[in-house]
């Protein structure tokens, strides 16, 4: 079953203003590129390169009726329909193979986004860029990329209002990177995260780490089982490795 993303979105947006997060996305997207935007409430990110010449075609897919005949509407208003191509389906779907060069998939969890990604791996015939903001759980798109061959070059990751996201982009790769306790630690906070380390990056993994405690701290109180035991460990072996990386 599809769910509506919790998350707020296209608040205080439109074609000519952004939010920072999909701003920050939209400067991944290269010039002329033809793009789909999945799950594209509003079509705003779509409507923005548009409306200032950054793409040549787009794809804008809408699983939900409410969000697509937003999208619709703005399109329609724009007088924008002959480059961005508004189609209601759920995920990939809305496109054909060969038909665009760049995914774009913003603003939900990164379960979900992975989901879209394997169901429509087929549809990725021809894409060359993916660009993927996950409100959580990035760790598990970077390990579909992994296993996918798709190489992450580059990673954001920003706090706006209060709240942090991720963006990773990925290119085809050749998947010549065998796993290592290494990778495991970089897939979780991002390669390029954990080296930069900026203040969203520290204060997402302080919070992480609390509520790691927290758990631990409910371990301690229960029976120790063996089942226990082993979730006390994982856990003492998550918190001691990200409290290093980001004190280091
Ligand atoms: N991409 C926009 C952004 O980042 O601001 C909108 C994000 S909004 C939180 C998530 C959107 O994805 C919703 O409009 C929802 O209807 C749509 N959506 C959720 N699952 C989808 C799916 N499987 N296929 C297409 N759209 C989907």
């Amino acid at each position: 079953m599809i769910k509506k993303s919790l998350h707020k979105c296209g608040e205080n947006m439109n074609e000519t203003k952004l939010s920072k997060r999909l701003k920050t996305v939209a400067d991944f997207v290269h010039k002329d590129a033809r793009i789909a935007d999945i799950g594209s409430d509003h079509a705003y990110l779509p409507s923005y390169l548009c409306v200032n010449n950054q793409i040549r075609y787009a794809v804008a897919g809408e699983v939900n009726d409410g969000p697509y005949q937003s999208a619709l509407s703005q399109v329609h208003r724009l007088g924008i329909s002959g480059t961005v191509h508004v189609r209601k389906g759920n995920g990939l779907e809305v496109i054909s193979p060969q038909e665009v060069d760049h995914v774009i998939i913003a603003g939900m969890g990164g379960a979900l986004i992975t989901e879209i990604l394997e169901t429509g791996r087929e549809k990725l015939d021809g894409v060359k860029r993916l660009i993927l903001q996950p409100n959580v759980m990035a760790d598990r798109i970077r390990i579909w990329l992994k296993k996918n061959d798709w190489e992450l070059i580059h990673e954001v990751i920003l706090e706006e209002d209060d709240k942090i996201y991720e963006i990773l982009v990925a290119e085809r790769g050749y998947g010549d990177k065998p796993y290592t306790d290494q990778c495991e630690l970089e897939l979780l906070l991002g390669p390029f995260l954990m080296h930069e380390k900026n203040s969203a990056f520290i204060k997402k993994w302080k919070s992480e780490i609390n509520s790691w405690k927290r758990i631990l701290n409910q371990f301690e109180q229960a029976k120790e089982t063996e089942e226990v035991k082993l979730k006390k460990e994982e856990v003492i072996r998550l918190i001691t490795s990200v409290e290093e990386v980001i004190s280091r």
